[in-house]
């Protein structure tokens, strides 16, 4: 269970109180699992290669040491918290700034989307730590805008997206701008082998923990509906009007078909929003903040938002267009299981899908069933 824990409380990690105090403010009572083991190790300082399921409180398991260790009397960066998307920097910014809201720390968030000149203006003042996309900041630390040379915490969130061939050159030139003693922290649900090479390179001694096993889609209950390519629409609709849905999101595998299904759904007579990554960056920040404010029920998106992003209210997933692989395909319908919420996810499946769910299904070693007539409430 996700929230079965050892029994640590927040105060025997003998944190500051100020920041104790923001602790409690957001509401949480108890550290979480993965919380209960990084907390105390990423204190002493040690490398940490920690990896737990989607909805874990991941974020918190990084930002709670990352705030204790930084001197909010020194006016230097000392932290930089590496996200690969600019929603995500945007959500764990906000994280750091709840959390760390008696503290008198600065948080700075930049990412590719704001303008260069913004950022250089804002490093002018204080800024303890800076939470980004790499590109952007690897861009403010070689241009010397930003100075990381007193930076001794470094956190990869999705650290395997993080240094996957995309990224890589980026981190191995970023990481240079770092002094030695700097402390590395890679968190992820998912770790493939990527990491290795960059753990070899990089790390001293990580302290690992896992706490990964086949509870990841836990408490989502998963169906799937044959259908054909024209039909998907008729039978989202069919969906629409039997489930009892908080909210939805509906992934797309394609920008154009986001689009496209956006149009038939609000046809329909449903409210929908759509993100997808050839939006401008100041819609996509609204539709996210919106959506996730309640502002509207449904949101139909590409792939761009599945990663670490968490809408608790959300209560069912549908992938109009099933995901190519078992990675994506957990990154979408972990969203509707978070932190012990049960969820649905119903996969729309034309012929060509079938192989692909069969090998999906063995992969995650869950169950995809059939559809059925009436789906109980209870279950979501
Ligand atoms: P992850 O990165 O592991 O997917 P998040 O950090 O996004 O998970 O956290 C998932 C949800 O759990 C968030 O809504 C967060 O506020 C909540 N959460 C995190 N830690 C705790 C805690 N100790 N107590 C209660 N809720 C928590
Ligand atoms: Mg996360």
């Amino acid at each position: 269970d996700v929230t079965q824990t050892k029994g640590n409380e927040f105060e025997d990690y003998f944190l500051k109180r100020e920041l104790l105090m923001g602790i409690f403010e957001a509401g949480f009572e108890r550290p979480s699992p993965i919380q209960e083991e990084s907390i105390p190790i990423a204190l002493t300082g040690r490398d940490i290669l920690a990896r737990a399921k989607n909805g874990t409180g991941k974020t918190a398991a990084f930002v709670i040491p990352t705030l204790e260790k930084v001197n909010s009397k020194k006016n230097k960066i000392q932290a930089l918290i590496l996200v690969p998307t600019r929603e995500l920097a945007l959500q764990t910014s906000q994280v750091c700034k709840t959390l760390g809201k008696h503290l008198g720390v600065q948080v700075m968030v930049t990412t590719g989307g704001t303008t260069l000149k913004d950022d250089i203006m804002r490093l002018d003042e204080t800024v303890h730590i800076v939470v980004g996309t790499p590109g952007r900041i690897l861009d403010l630390a070689s241009k010397g805008v930003a100075d990381f040379s007193e930076a001794t915490t470094f956190v990869m969130d999705e650290a395997d997206k993080l240094l996957s061939p995309e990224f890589t050159p980026v981190i191995n030139q970023l990481i240079q701008f770092f002094p030695n003693d700097r402390q590395i922290m890679l968190f992820s649900a998912t770790f493939p082998m990527v990491v290795k090479s960059f753990r070899e390179k990089h790390l001293v001694k990580p302290y690992e923990i896992n706490l990964m096993d086949d509870l990841t889609l836990k408490g989502v209950t998963q169906f799937y509906a044959y259908v054909e390519e024209k039909q998907k629409v008729h039978c989202l609709n069919t969906l629409f009007s039997k489930l009892q849905i908080n909210q939805s999101i509906i992934f797309c595998n394609s920008t154009n078909r986001v689009e496209l299904l956006a149009k038939k759904i609000t046809e329909l007579g449903y409210s929908c929003f759509y993100s997808h990554a050839r939006m401008l960056q100041s819609n996509r920040n609204r539709v996210f903040h919106d959506f996730r404010g309640g502002v509207c029920r449904n949101l139909v998106c590409s792939d761009l938002l599945t990663r670490g992003i968490d809408i608790q209210a959300v209560n069912v997933v549908i992938n109009f267009d099933f995901p190519k692989n078992a990675e994506t395909y957990l990154h979408r319908i972990g969203r509707s299981g978070r932190y012990g919420h049960l969820g649905l996810a119903i996969n729309l499946i034309t012929y060509e899908d079938r192989f692909n769910l069969y090998k999906i299904e063995r992969e995650l070693g869950t169950e995809i069933r059939p559809i059925p007539a009436e789906i109980d409430k209870s279950l979501y």
